[in-house]
């Protein structure tokens, strides 16, 4: 059982960290963020609501962000924990997401914060490219394909997110620190917090990770 939050800024590797963690503890990989993304792709009325605050780089309304994530939760495959990428992102939803454990009669097990210096973040997201069809990362410089532009998994297409763009970043990581970075003091406060220095090697941040949230 395993009932974890990846908190961290754009670029500090959550994603990355999330597909390693699932597939050590078995648990589903919730990011709120591929849930809007489907929902763009799909043509959704959900996706037509949130992909203009996407295309800002600033936060889709708490209500509907809190609506979808708890809705995920429900699914039978989160009885024995979940891993949440991207959500709470603010105190808001927090408390709501503790509320809604809470009427399950479930608590949050550990909060893992990944930090990473403001300088490399940018570099970090605008190398940043994904699978079209897949939806597996790579980084042009720090995990780059075999061939360029084409996944090493599915041989799709590789492109680059519409919100990763340099403008974009610089506005999404001004967001993090007024409205995200604050649920560290929140979590701080429940002791099940663990501070994880995002600034080494993919593989010591996982074994950091790893400790942390025990075998
Ligand atoms: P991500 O893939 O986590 O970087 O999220 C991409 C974008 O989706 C964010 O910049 C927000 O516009 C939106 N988003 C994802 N999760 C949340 C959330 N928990 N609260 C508000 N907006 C979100």
């Amino acid at each position: 059982m395993l009932r974890t939050i990846l908190l961290g800024p754009p670029g500090a590797g959550k994603g990355t960290q999330a597909v390693k963690i699932v597939e050590k503890y078995h648990i589903p990989h919730i990011s709120t963020g591929d849930i809007f993304r489907e929902n763009i792709k799909n043509g959704t009325d959900l996706g037509n609501r949130a992909k203009a605050y996407m295309d800002r780089g600033e936060l889709v309304p708490d209500e509907l962000v809190v609506e979808i994530a708890t809705d995920r939760l429900t699914k039978a495959d989160c009885k024995n924990g979940f891993l949440l990428d991207g959500f709470p992102r603010t105190i808001f939803q927090a408390e709501k997401l503790d509320e809604f454990l809470e009427g399950r009669g479930e608590k949050l097990d550990k909060v893992i914060n990944i930090d990473v210096e403001k300088s490399a973040l940018v570099k970090r997201i605008t190398g940043r490219r994904v699978c079209k069809q897949c939806g597996a990362g790579y980084h042009i410089e720090n995990i780059p394909p075999k061939k360029e532009g084409v996944c090493d998994n599915c041989g799709g297409e590789l492109i680059q997110r519409e919100d990763d763009t340099e403008e974009t970043v610089l506005n999404r990581i001004d967001v993090y620190n007024k409205q995200t970075r604050p649920l560290a003091e929140y979590y701080e406060k429940s002791g099940i917090i663990a501070n994880i220095d995002g600034n080494k090697d993919l593989e010591d941040v996982l074994a950091d990770i790893v400790k942390a949230l025990g075998d």
